[in-house]
């Protein structure tokens, strides 16, 4: 599933080739996505494309009339293309921009969307979202007041996106371990200090993933190939039995609202 540093990586990767372009046609092969393409989506056509923004996993790309709002659900990507090239199948919607070139969305499960929306800051899909992680808002005091008397576990608690966006599961478990945070602990009993550490960690792995990616860009123009997912050495995830790489004890793994959570019990209490 594409996470906040694949879509951070998809904006830049395709925002050089659309923004101060011009949207010649829309073509909608299939409009049966998470929720149908609306047949509004034409205003975008003879549009110039303002600003490419992101917003938690939502990519925002500013028009006169509207603002088209992407997601890429649980297997969506956007490719530029040259207009002879094939259509694949699941090629769901495509720009024609003035470039000559096309942007296409392609999404085999079809959980992404592509809508025309009037305002980002009001649209209810992103009106309760949570700071960006990366964000100088997103912070220890910040986290400390949302998380007074909380008893959700940390875990399930910074996974939530009303309360930071794009800590996805893999994220949430990397950052506990590097915080020293058990997944466990109640949101509400996270010291201050840990909290402190926690944030720094988040932003760390998420930067770090952010910069892997940008050596995938040159993959927005690739006609064959899904921009893969990024391999980080991932300390915990994905590691059950395995040595932890800081005091040795086997990683463990356990259940929390339906994920995998890994961790070292030793270094995280
Ligand atoms: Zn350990």
């Amino acid at each position: 599933m594409p996470e906040l540093p694949e879509v951070e990586t998809t904006l830049r990767g395709v925002s050089p080739h659309l923004v101060g372009r011009a949207i010649r046609e829309v073509i909608v092969r299939h409009k049966g996505l998470r929720w149908p393409v609306p047949d509004t989506i034409h205003e975008l056509e003879g549009q110039r494309v303002l600003d490419g923004t992101r917003r938690g996993k939502y990519l925002l790309f500013k028009t006169k009339p509207g603002t088209l709002m992407i997601h890429l659900g649980m297997s969506g990507a956007l490719r530029v293309s040259d207009p002879e090239m094939p259509w694949r199948k699941h090629d769901h919607v495509a720009l024609q921009l003035d470039s000559g070139k096309q942007l296409r969305f392609h999404d085999p499960r079809r959980f992404g969307c592509v809508l025309l929306i009037d305002d980002p800051a009001t649209h209810p899909l992103l009106a309760e979202l949570g700071p960006e992680p990366l964000s100088d808002n997103f912070d220890a005091a910040y986290l400390q007041h949302e998380l007074k008397g909380k008893t959700v576990n940390i875990k399930q608690a910074i996974m939530d996106s009303h309360l930071v966006v794009g800590v996805g599961n893999i994220y949430a478990c990397e950052a506990l371990f590097m915080a020293g945070i058990s997944p466990k602990k109640p949101a509400g009993k996270v010291t201050r200090a840990a909290l402190e550490k926690l944030v720094s960690a988040i932003k760390k792995v998420l930067a770090a993933s952010i910069e892997m990616g940008g050596t995938t860009l040159r993959d927005f123009l690739r006609e064959n190939g899904e921009p893969g997912y990024f391999k980080q050495t991932l300390r915990v995830y994905d590691r059950e039995g395995e040595p932890c790489r800081v005091c040795g004890a086997a990683v463990k793994r356990i259940v929390q609202s339906n994920r995998s959570t890994f961790f070292c019990a030793k270094c995280q209490r």
